[in-house]
């Protein structure tokens, strides 16, 4: 191995990811005194949360009567009991303080006219346990999730957090168990970097692109996901995807569900809108995966539209152009660029499409990554917290409702720097790192870096995306999951064939690809063989062998442990209890739209 040059570095805290959830930590620990150091490999606001565009859900009630309760109810159902109810409680219960701080820090929220934050309705989101629609998104148009990330990058500049931009996280630094710093190689320069700390916070977001449609950014690629498996540790849910009903026809680019809250619906090739079939009283604004569901099922069934019938339109042309342009002014121009559509006149050609990754990092509901055993389901690791996408706490369970991730982001950040504050003192001492600490990310580096087979990255990526995509996607059955994973076992077969053509060190895209390919294909594995193995379906997992939900043997989390291209699967018990006896666990019911 090539002899690298190598810098070192000594924090309190290290957060790995600068999207809404890497700031809201890198902030806390900022505020909590800590020497706080942020990683991101794009620059802070070029994270994918600034794409967020409809909201963040919070029961303020200043359109209608809204209670955190009503908020906990749906969010439990939407993750059809796959969540874990302390978690859920505390994240609905702290959305309302979550808000007004986003809004003390400088949130440019839209208003109503009497100067509060302007709410809209969003799929799932129900007043008074599942009786009607409430308007609980607090959105700044919609580009809510711009808004946030700005602030808090500012928020952060404004407390000291230093940054490290366009620094790429290869691997943890363990020993023993207990998680010690995080190896990274700056793009810039090309030097490698070894940064100890006494808590590393992964906040790398989620891995959309392991298939081959999704809204996600191309930086997306379930980077925590592959340090934490490399590290020996499990990977909590990963079937669970969910299919966003509205990426434009070809592009996969968003458009919110914020769209179909103003009014926004969608018909079939007869000009039906058939959600009222589907799902008679929430009907488009039912939970993503039943949208998504009836839409590939209109399709299958030959309804859909266009040349090959094989996508949906949705209508947003009776608004009138005054509210798409105060309301959707973002998703008008996207539609008008990658649909070449002007929605005051006309439908979009829309297609469900990989949105979110609602499996994970196991964590707590303080951020604390868990290595369960058998004796402790909960047990967690020293020195490593995970939070936002790229953990599962878990409050989305097996689906998440619309504006949940941007609170999840936020309330989980916030969890975090409390709990390092709770745990850590400011300036505590370091012990030196193990000798063979970063032998695991360099030799990974200088192995990617030198790898001279005969495929290229772009290649395998490709394979992957596509049997991800078929195998994967919003209809499984034991026949194509079964397919799917034998696939993937080819796939993942053939990275030791990966050719990398370019061998310096300097903003070498090449080998940066190669490093998330690899992260990917973790995922990627996890995700296929997870889903084969859970016989029922529940939220975003629909099994048609299975067609329903399995409480008795399936209300727990799927661990799998990814090794060299094998993956391990257990379980974990799902928490079905609260955090505090102001509610109570809400038991399983049948599913009714
Ligand atoms: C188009 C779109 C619209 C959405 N709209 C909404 C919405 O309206 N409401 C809602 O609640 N949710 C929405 N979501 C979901 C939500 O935006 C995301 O789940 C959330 O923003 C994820 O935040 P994050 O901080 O976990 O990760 P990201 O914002 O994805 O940030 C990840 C960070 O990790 C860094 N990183 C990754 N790998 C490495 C590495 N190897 N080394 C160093 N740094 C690394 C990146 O540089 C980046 O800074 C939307 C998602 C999409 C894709």
């Amino acid at each position: 191995m090539a002899a690298y040059k190598i810098i070192d570095h000594t924090y309190d805290v290290v957060v790995v990811g600068a999207g809404g959830a890497g700031l809201r930590a890198t902030m806390g620990m900022g505020q909590a005194g800590f020497k706080t150091a942020c990683i991101t490999k794009v620059f802070p606001t070029r994270s994918h949360t600034v794409a967020a565009q409809g909201g963040i859900g919070a029961s303020l009630g200043n359109m209608a009567e809204d209670n955190w309760k009503w908020h906990m109810y749906d969010t439990v159902k939407g993750s059809d009991w796959l969540g874990d109810q302390d978690a859920i409680e505390y994240m609905c219960r702290e959305a309302v303080p979550a808000v007004h701080e986003l809004e003390h820090f400088g949130v440019p929220f839209s208003r109503t006219p009497e100067g509060k934050i302007y709410q809209r309705p969003f799929g799932g989101h129900m007043s008074n346990f599942g009786a009607k629609p409430v308007e609980r998104a607090c959105a700044a148009a919609d580009r809510t999730g711009h808004a946030i990330l700005h602030t808090l990058y500012q928020q952060c500049l404004k407390h000291q957090c230093e940054f490290f931009i366009e620094y790429f996280a290869i691997d943890l630094i363990m020993e023993n168990g207990v998680c010690r710093g995080v190896v990274a190689w700056n793009l810039d320069d090309g030097t490698l970097h070894r940064f100890r700390a006494h808590k590393v916070v992964l906040a790398s977001g989620g891995y959309g692109r392991a298939f081959f449609s999704c809204t996600s950014a191309h930086t997306c690629t379930g980077d925590g996901h592959g340090l934490a498996a490399r590290a020996g540790l499990p990977l909590q849910d990963m079937e669970f995807v969910q299919f966003h009903p509205t990426g434009i026809y070809g592009s996969g680019c968003l458009i919110t569900e914020g769209a179909r809250g103003e009014g926004g619906y969608v018909t079939n090739s007869a000009g039906e809108r058939f959600m009222e079939r589907y799902a008679p009283t929430a009907k488009d604004l039912a939970s993503r995966d039943v949208v998504s569901r009836a839409m590939t099922m209109e399709i299958r069934e030959g309804r859909g539209v266009g040349k090959e019938n094989d996508h949906i339109y949705l209508h947003l042309e009776h608004l009138g152009a005054e509210t798409l342009e105060l309301r959707l002014p973002g998703i008008s121009e996207t539609a008008k660029i990658f649909a070449g559509v002007d929605v005051t006149k006309e439908p979009i050609p829309v297609l469900p499409t990989v949105h979110y990754n609602m499996g994970g990092i196991p964590t707590n509901v303080h951020g604390e990554v868990l290595r369960p055993t058998a004796e402790n389901p909960d047990a967690t690791v020293e020195g490593l917290m995970a939070i936002g996408e790229a953990a599962c706490v878990s409050v989305h369970g097996a689906n998440r409702l619309g504006t949940n991730s941007l609170l999840d982001i936020v309330v989980f950040g916030r969890a975090s720097a409390l709990r390092a504050a709770e745990t850590l003192k400011p300036g505590t001492p370091h012990k030196p790192l193990p000798k063979d600490g970063s032998d695991l990310a360099l030799s990974r580096f200088d192995r990617l870096r030198n790898a001279n087979g005969s495929m290229h990255t772009s290649e395998i990526r490709l394979a992957m995306q596509k049997t991800m995509q078929m195998d994967a996607a919003v209809f499984r059955t034991s026949k194509s999951l079964a397919e799917g994973c034998a696939k993937m076992d080819q796939v993942a077969g053939t990275l030791p064939q990966l050719k990398i053509n370019d061998r310096s060190t300097v903003w070498n895209s090449d080998l940066a690809e190669a490093l998330e390919l690899e992260n990917l294909m973790d995922c990627a594995l996890a995700t296929i063989v997870s889903a084969e193995a859970r016989h029922e379906s529940r939220g975003a997992h629909a099994h048609e062998d299975f067609p329903d939900r399995d409480d008795v043997n399936w209300q727990k989390h799927s661990l799998a442990w990814v090794e060299n291209g094998k993956v391990k699967l257990d379980y974990r018990p799902v928490h079905t209890y609260t955090l505090t006896d102001e509610v109570e666990y809400i038991k399983p019911q049948k599913r009714v739209y």
